[in-house]
């Protein structure tokens, strides 16, 4: 149990698992054991319970059953989509396009694929994250096999044109891949409508545990596995099933269904007056993402003169979580490649602070880091030289 204390706003790293995901995950780790390929009761009760699962993740997204193939997480299901596809594909055409600043799944499966002698195009994005359609256009060949497009980006929330790409692709011969993992619960997604042929969902950042993962595949698309075996997941993912991980996707993906309006109302507000209060309180800072298409409670800000380092461990002392994607964090000393991406100056990408709210955060929560911030940037930007210099200049 999280301790009381502990106000979690890094719900884009991971979530907590909802209290009724728990519910419905344990009997699968006490009596029913069983092996969904087994032919006997006990088996065939574990058979039910992924037939059930898999019926909730389809209805989340408006697909149908059998277009949900369960993988080990959207990382997987990434590197599936991308390189099931290109293997298919390998000896008719050799081109995919994707963008720079989608998820290291799918940039670090491209540049695999790159190796192995596809040919990849990373689309730019703006100074708000948005891919431009146009760009998009010019860029498609002959040779275009797939255009992968994240449906949000996980570091500043910004939400791409996934309707107007899958309207672009609909009558080509192009496979069109999203990484929706941002955007699951937080944003209505059908798939028929949008014209999206695959879809990448993952259990932990919707409340579900880690280690389960999803791809859709609309029917009728031809793609390679990954990994072979005894064709389980209609071969495309053979091992025996994760059936509690399943059962825990399953019921994360009813709950976010049923609550899909609540849910954003909630994150909205929270989002906005985090952000709105921020902005009051605290002078040179500016919002990464767009301004307003973007992921509700995704607030991502670059503080100037501070390090996002910094702020996030004064949080943390605060029994805040939030994340940075700037230095020190990750395991190169580089700022984040989104922020840089959206051509942000570097005094700004260095302080970047996300904050990202959850189901289960409160407006009181919100309150009291509202209230912590000021003093604890005030106090940082104290000890910087950069800043000091600045207010020296001033007088
Ligand atoms: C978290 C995340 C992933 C990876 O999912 P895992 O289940 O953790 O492997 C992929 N894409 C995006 C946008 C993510 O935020």
């Amino acid at each position: 149990m999280t301790a009381k204390t502990t106000i979690y706003l890094d719900n884009s790293a991971t979530t907590e698992i909802h209290p009724k995901v728990k519910d419905a995950i344990l009997p699968y780790l006490e009596d029913l054991y069983g092996n969904p390929s087994s032919l006997h009761a006990k088996g065939q009760e574990a058979k039910k319970a992924v037939k059930t699962a898999r019926k909730q993740v389809a209805n989340l997204i408006d697909a149908d059953e059998d277009e949900i193939i369960f993988t080990g997480s959207g990382t997987e299901s990434n590197n599936l989509a991308l390189k099931g596809i290109a293997s298919k594909n390998k000896n008719r055409k050799n081109h995919i396009i994707t963008t720079k600043i989608e998820h290291k799944s799918i940039l670090n499966s491209a540049r695999w694929l790159e190796r192995e002698g596809f040919k990849v195009t990373y689309l730019d994005v703006d100074e708000n994250g948005t891919v431009n359609l146009e760009q998009l256009k010019k860029e498609i060949r002959p040779e275009t096999i797939l255009v992968s497009v994240m449906f949000a980006n996980n570091e500043m929330g910004t939400i791409q044109p996934i309707k107007e790409i899958g309207e672009l692709l609909k009558d080509k011969d192009i496979y069109f891949h999203t990484d929706a993992v941002q955007a699951i619960g937080k944003q209505p997604i059908d798939t028929k409508g949008l014209n999206i042929d695959l879809l990448t969902l993952s259990g932990h950042k919707i409340h579900a545990p880690k280690g389960i993962g999803a791809l859709y595949i609309k029917k009728g698309t031809e793609i390679d596995p990954l990994i072979h075996g005894g064709g389980q997941e209609q071969d495309l993912r053979s091992g025996t099933e994760n059936v509690p991980g399943i059962v825990g996707l399953g019921k994360a993906a009813e709950i976010a269904k049923d609550n899909l309006e609540s849910n954003i109302d909630h994150l909205r507000l929270l989002g906005d007056k985090l952000e709105k209060e921020i902005f009051k309180n605290i002078p040179d800072l500016i919002l990464n993402g767009h301004p307003d298409n973007r992921i509700p409670g995704n607030v991502n800000i670059s503080f100037k003169y501070v390090e996002g380092e910094s702020i996030m461990l004064m949080l943390d002392c605060e029994g805040i979580c939030v994340s940075t994607g700037s230095a020190c964090t990750s395991k190169s000393l580089k700022p984040s490649y989104v922020l840089d991406a959206m051509g942000k100056e570097i005094v700004y990408m260095h302080g970047s602070i996300r904050f990202s709210i959850g189901t289960f955060n409160t407006e009181e929560e919100i309150d009291t880091v509202i209230q912590k911030l000021p003093k604890i940037i005030k106090d940082l930007r104290t000890l910087s030289p950069l800043y000091n210099e600045k207010e020296f200049k001033k007088k």
